[in-house]
C-alpha cells in the first residue's frame, strides 16, 4: 500500500512525522548518532547532545546516519532558522552594493 501525499514530511506539525518521531527507528537513529557524536553537539561540539537535527531531508522516514546530526536545542533552533531563511531567499540576494554605473567620461 503506497499512500503517498505531497506534504511537506519535515514539519513538525505533520502527524506522520510526529509519529515518526516516536518510533523505534527514529529512537535507533537517535542512538547510533549521539554514539557517534560521543553525546556532543556535533554543531558547536560544546553543549550536550539533545537532538537530532536534519542536514537533509531527502531520505526523510528513511535517514541515513549521515543525514542528521546530533545537536543541542539552541544549535538545533539556530539550524532550523537557516533552513527556514533559506527557503526565503530563492534568489541571488546581493543587491546592496548599489554598484551604479558611474559613467566618468573622459573628456
Ligand atoms: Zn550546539
Amino acid at each position: 500500500m503506497s499512500s503517498v501525499k505531497p506534504v511537506p514530511a519535515a514539519c513538525d506539525r505533520n502527524p506522520e512525522y510526529a509519529l515518526y518521531r516516536q518510533s523505534e527507528r527514529w529512537r535507533k537513529l537517535r542512538i547510533a548518532v549521539f554514539l557517534r557524536a560521543k553525546g556532543k553537539c556535533e554543531i558547536c561540539r560544546r553543549a550536550d547532545a539533545q537532538e537530532l537535527a536534519h542536514l537533509t531531508y531527502d531520505r526523510i522516514f528513511n535517514e541515513l546516519l549521515t543525514d542528521v546530526l546530533a545537536c543541542c536545542a539552541r544549535c538545533h533552533r539556530e539550524l532550523d532558522a537557516r533552513w527556514r531563511n533559506e527557503r526565503h531567499q530563492h534568489g541571488p540576494a546581493r543587491d546592496a552594493g548599489g554598484a551604479a554605473l558611474e559613467d566618468e567620461s573622459p573628456s
